[in-house]
């Protein structure tokens, strides 16, 4: 490094500490370390790129003030910024690719208003949701939506990723249904409310599912719920995929009450994921939050619909635990191997057989571990979750772990349905598939960021060729078949 560039980089650290507190402006090489990834593992070549493209900085702004002339200073002086939460969402969502600052939001964690009578709650964007789901239970009320990993995701790290699946949203709907507005700061540091209404160069839809390319959300107006008298627990066994999906599926469909929670996993994730285990080779899980009589009514529905189904009831017990660990659920699977892969799918409710067919040809001759995950959106919306147990020593076995999830994604997206979480090691698919969203995003973050300083290489432009990407599922596919 030249030494301008040291004097630089120094005049503008001591710059941004006259407005954020020393201690958040932070050039401790673990703080660098600990940006350059998430959960999801890497293969070699990408660690080098992320060695190239580590942030300098880490900085924790406190308020929208902090945050709006944080990144003012970032914009005039043509420094990258990435914007980071808990880093949960995963696909290098959060993590630098040119150097530069990375903003950790979870600073901003201050509750400014709780409103009982209009049933709303206004807060920083990076508080957690446990913190937020905490505070709001001493009034009797609780979020309308939330992530599984609320115990550590911020909640503007749910809305820019879509918030389309979770807990609460099948019955509640969506993130952005819940949002009344939101105070947003642009890559230039300039300051905006967005409403439902907002009709100006920016509006809500362009940031659910921005992935932070577009600027920062500082702060959120959102509806909240009361909190239910009575919560009850239903899960059943199935031998088959096609019993259980339509166990599943009757449960969404029944408009009587819906599920807060509702899903649909393999053997394998049950194994992986909890000590023990419920016998069958598919298990359904939901759970019910509403009046007493309310619950007791879905408690019966449930029971008649498995009955015909000849599902098998699991024990209260583990129906219990299994919504107590529900933040660890998907974390668990990764302490049964060296090196775990996964990819998550947004799959419609009426192609949920045909991606199960899919999956199941393109695994059947395949010797690695899986486990497979359905977690239920709003009507019509799934995440589904594939995960591949692979050894760090067996390279071979990764890189063809990583090419069926190729064929699978690219079948997905032919069957129309897409992806559900992007990031830079998604956006290649993105591009392909999606090029009209692609092209629309590219001109509006022009506009905002001409010199596309803010969370870069996410949607719009990606670091990959994808003739390099096809060369290298191809070689994988052949090397892992011989292996
Ligand atoms: C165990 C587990 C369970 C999960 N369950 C769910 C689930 O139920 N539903 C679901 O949708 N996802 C789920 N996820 C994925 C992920 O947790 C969510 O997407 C979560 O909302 C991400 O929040 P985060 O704070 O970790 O954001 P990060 O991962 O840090 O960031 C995600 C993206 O948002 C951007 N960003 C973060 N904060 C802001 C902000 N304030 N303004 C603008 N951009 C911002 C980042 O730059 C990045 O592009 C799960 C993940 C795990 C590991």
């Amino acid at each position: 490094m030249n030494a301008s560039k040291v004097r630089e980089e120094g005049n503008f650290t001591e710059e941004v500490k006259e407005f954020i507190p020393p201690t958040h402006v932070s050039t401790d090489p673990y703080d660098i370390e600990a940006t350059t990834g998430d959960l999801s593992l890497l293969p070699k070549y990408h660690y080098k790129f992320k060695e190239e493209y580590k942030a300098t900085h880490v900085i924790r702004p406190g308020s929208t003030d902090e945050l709006s002339k944080l990144m003012k200073k970032c914009y005039e002086s043509s420094i990258p910024m990435t914007i980071r939460g808990a880093g949960s969402s995963c696909y290098s969502a959060s993590t630098p690719t040119r150097g530069g600052v990375v903003i950790d939001m979870r600073r901003m964690d201050k509750i400014h208003d709780i409103d009982p009578k209009n049933m709303t709650v206004r807060c920083d964007a990076g508080i957690s949701w446990l913190r937020l789901i905490e505070t709001l239970l001493d009034y009797g009320l609780g979020p309308k939506c939330y992530p599984t990993s609320y115990k550590a995701s911020i909640v503007g790290g749910f809305i820019v990723t879509s918030g389309k699946v979770g807990v609460g949203v099948l019955r509640n709907g969506p993130m952005k249904n819940a949002i009344r507005s939101l105070v947003f700061v642009k890559p230039d540091g300039s300051v905006e409310k967005i409403t439902r209404d907002s009709q100006g160069d920016l509006k809500l839809n362009d940031i659910i599912s921005s992935f932070g390319i577009l600027g920062a959300v500082a702060e959120v107006e959102m509806e909240i719920t009361l909190l239910n008298k009575s919560m009850e627990y239903v899960g059943y066994g199935f031998h088959t995929y096609e019993m259980a999906v339509k166990f599943f599926r009757t449960l969404k469909d029944n408009d009587a009450s819906k599920p807060f929670f509702l899903s649909l996993s393999d053997k394998n994730f049950e194994k992986y994921a909890h000590w023990t285990y419920p016998a069958r080779a598919f298990f359904v899980y939901a759970v019910y939050s509403d009046t007493p009589s309310v619950t007791s009514q879905c408690l019966a529905f449930a029971k008649d619909v498995a009955s015909n189904l000849d599902g098998l009831a699991v024990e209260g017990w583990y129906l219990k635990e299994k919504w107590r660990d529900l933040a660890d659920t998907e974390v668990n699977v990764g302490r049964w191997c060296q090196n775990l892969i996964f990819q998550e799918y947004l799959v419609s409710d009426d192609k949920l057989e045909d991606f199960y067919d899919f999956y199941i040809k393109k695994t059947s001759r395949q010797r690695y571990r899986n486990a497979f995950y359905l977690m239920s959106g709003t009507k019509g919306e799934n995440r589904i979750k594939l995960f591949g147990l692979s050894d760090i020593a067996n390279s071979r076995e990764f890189f063809g772990i990583k090419a069926v999830f190729n064929d699978i994604t690219n079948f997905n997206y032919r069957n129309n349905d897409s992806l559900y979480t992007i990031g830079v090691v998604n956006t290649q698919y993105f591009l392909k598939y999606n090029s009209e969203r692609a092209s629309y995003l590219r001109n509006l973050k022009y506009n905002l960021d001409p010199e596309d300083l803010l969370n870069s290489y996410r949607l719009t432009k990606a670091k990959m060729r994808s003739w390099r990407l096809g060369l290298l599922f191809w070689i994988a596919k052949r090397l892992y078949k011989t292996a």
